[in-house]
């Protein structure tokens, strides 16, 4: 594999669709992505959460999601967990630079199985026609975070479970995707 670049310098390729039938992957068609498991976007990331994203985690904490969530000023859902902010690194106490459901020392998510959809999807981004697409794309500084994307043949195989996790962010949250 080629060595990852920071997306601005890559030299994009035309746009390919991938089809999944309702999910559809658009990507240059010379690049390829697979996550390094490096946990990078934990920790510099924003993401936005989503009420349903909220219910599963109450869930999984067994607290009511009156407990564990609360709104920004400016409307937009964020998690409230051990009287710390999550997911937006710039909610965090001064001291934590990373989400508080990423264990710092093996660098895991320890709400895999129920993390928010969008992180099941980063980096893509999924509109509300189904149409999804590297953030990258809109967001190019995300890249200097992230290593996971290489020169390659996309193929459709490589992104299958990246077309369920949009598919699934598709049916929880239509509202943010048209936003
Ligand atoms: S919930 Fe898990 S996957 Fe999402 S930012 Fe936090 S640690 Fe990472
Ligand atoms: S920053 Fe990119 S490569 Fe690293 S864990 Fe996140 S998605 Fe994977």
């Amino acid at each position: 594999m080629t060595r990852p670049l920071f997306w601005h310098e890559l030299k994009l390729g035309p746009r390919i669709t991938l089809d999944f039938g309702d999910i559809k992957i658009v990507t240059p068609d010379n690049v390829i992505f697979e996550c390094s498991r490096c946990g990078n976007c934990c920790r510099a990331i924003s993401a936005d959460v989503k009420e349903a994203d909220i219910i599963r985690l109450s869930k999984k904490l067994k607290r009511p999601p009156s407990e564990i969530a609360t709104k920004r000023p400016d409307g937009k859902l964020v998690l409230w967990h051990e009287k710390e902010y999550y997911i937006s690194p710039q909610t965090l106490t001064q001291s934590v630079s990373r989400c508080i459901f990423l264990d710092g020392e093996k660098n895991l998510c320890t709400i895999y199985e129920d993390r928010p959809a969008v992180c099941m999807t980063f980096p893509f981004h999924l509109d509300s026609n189904g149409v999804a697409s590297f953030i990258f794309e809109k967001w190019p500084d995300y890249s200097n975070y992230c290593p996971g994307f290489y020169y390659g043949t996309p193929n459709k195989d490589r992104y299958e479970d990246y077309a369920d996790g949009l598919r699934r962010l598709q049916s929880i949250t239509p509202k943010y995707l048209s936003q």
